[in-house]
């Protein structure tokens, strides 16, 4: 607290997403809960909110067929499921996200294969995936960094091309849309998370989606234990876990389902304010979203150049944390690829299996082949960003980085 705040400015508390100050839930999702309580149906294979929300779901995105599940995780996994790759066969997918998004590629026995980001964007790019795909490539997984999508004309034209499925990872991109068609229905399935943090919360869920029929009958098949739930003659037919989201959970979905669109409106108008108000000042640029996109700010992302800064993006963070602007430098700190789990191929006992069965390059992960990844996470520091934040927020936000950019700044010579 030592250091001084020149214009003893008042520190505000900004609403977090962690709890009731930044979530919105309230009546709407008590008086679901109360029903499926009361109901004494919490199975969702008995119950009527999860299938509610499947089909309030596929009806906002424009998708055939929606499934809930247990988490963002699960969805990806259910995902990776349908396709079904055989043992070390590749899914190329980005150095930047969530551990969620990659060990389902390992559960199915097939291999990461990471491609390098734009690092404005941080997102992976359809030059980026075409240089590391093979012959044993079997799926693309992108992700929409931060809410904001990346170019899935250019990435459809390639896989198509290549006859390979897309999985679009949306668990940050909730309402983000490309020339005005949704994420989660441009690639062949769409995967999006309901962890607290996300645009609308369960606490823990996840939802996968697509237009392919094929895909959607595996992907129920799989969270539900791959039983033939309907069949004449159901069996187990292939091997499966129990993913399935509860009814409690569906309830709570349903009404905070009603709620996504405002929530999306508000954060675009947010991140509207902050990127007028953080214009111009040197050494920092504010999100790169394309023309075409309509980003939906899960996050808000500056660009800092570290040299223009004394002490760099670390103490600029530090200062700003001192006013209660919980931002994160680095995002994840280092590439998905430098973590135990991948780098020691840490997985069943000592077989290091799927690892075994990768082609050398697959997992060569060396830093010259990822200038954009080493690029972005030198230079992204991720603000939090949060539909309740008020105007007052807004300037506060807006006001606080300005001051403390601008004292960091280093004279020029
Ligand atoms: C949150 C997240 C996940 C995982 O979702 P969970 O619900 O936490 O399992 C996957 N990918 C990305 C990009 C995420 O942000």
């Amino acid at each position: 607290m030592a250091t001084d705040l020149s214009q003893q400015q008042e520190i505000l508390q900004l609403p977090s997403d962690q709890d009731s100050s930044g979530r919105d839930l309230g009546d709407d999702e008590i008086v679901n809960l109360v029903a499926a309580i009361e109901s004494g149906t919490l199975t969702s294979t008995k119950g009527t909110f999860v299938k509610q929300l499947e089909e309030r779901f596929a009806e906002q995105l424009g998708a055939n067929r929606v499934y809930a599940c247990s988490s963002g995780t699960a969805a990806l996994h259910t995902a990776l499921s349908a396709i079904d790759p055989e043992p070390g066969d590749e899914v190329v997918t980005t150095s930047i996200t969530d551990m969620g998004a990659l060990t389902p590629i390992l559960y199915q026995s097939a291999i990461p294969v990471f491609a390098d980001v734009d690092p404005k964007t941080y997102n992976l790019t359809a030059e980026s995936i075409e240089s590391v795909l093979s012959p044993r490539t079997r799926a693309i997984m992108v992700t929409h960094l931060f809410g904001n999508p990346a170019r899935m004309g250019e990435i459809m034209e390639l896989a198509r091309s290549k006859n390979i499925p897309v999985i679009e990872d949306c668990a940050q991109a909730f309402g983000a849309k490309v020339d005005g068609v949704p994420v989660g229905t441009l690639g062949d399935i769409g995967c999006f998370s309901l962890q607290q943090g996300k645009h609308i919360t369960t606490g823990e869920g996840g939802l996968v989606s697509t237009n392919n029929e094929d895909y959607a009958r595996r992907m129920f098949l799989f969270i539900n234990k791959a039983w033939g739930y309907g069949d004449s003659n159901p069996d187990h037919y292939f091997l499966a876990l129990n993913y399935r989201m509860n009814e409690l959970a569906g309830a709570v979905a349903v009404a905070q389902l009603e709620k996504l669109g405002e929530f999306v409106q508000r954060r675009k108008e947010i991140a509207a304010k902050l990127n007028q108000g953080l214009e111009g000042i040197d050494g920092l640029e504010t999100p790169h979203v394309d023309a075409e996109m309509e980003a939906t700010y899960w996050k808000y992302c500056l660009r800092i150049d570290s040299s223009a800064f004394e002490g760099g993006m670390d103490e600029l963070a530090k200062q700003l944390r001192e006013r209660n602007i919980f931002c994160a430098p680095r995002y994840i700190q280092k590439p998905a690829f430098e973590c135990q789990v991948i780098r020691d191929q840490r997985t069943f006992g000592n077989s290091r299996f799927p690892f075994n069965l990768a082609r050398p390059e697959a997992v060569d992960y060396s830093r010259d082949k990822f200038p954009g990844t080493y690029d972005a996470l030198a230079s992204v520091l991720v603000l939090p960003l949060n539909e309740r934040y008020t105007s007052a927020h807004v300037q506060y936000v807006v006001d606080s980085i300005r001051e403390v950019a601008i004292k960091l700044q280093k004279e020029k010579s």
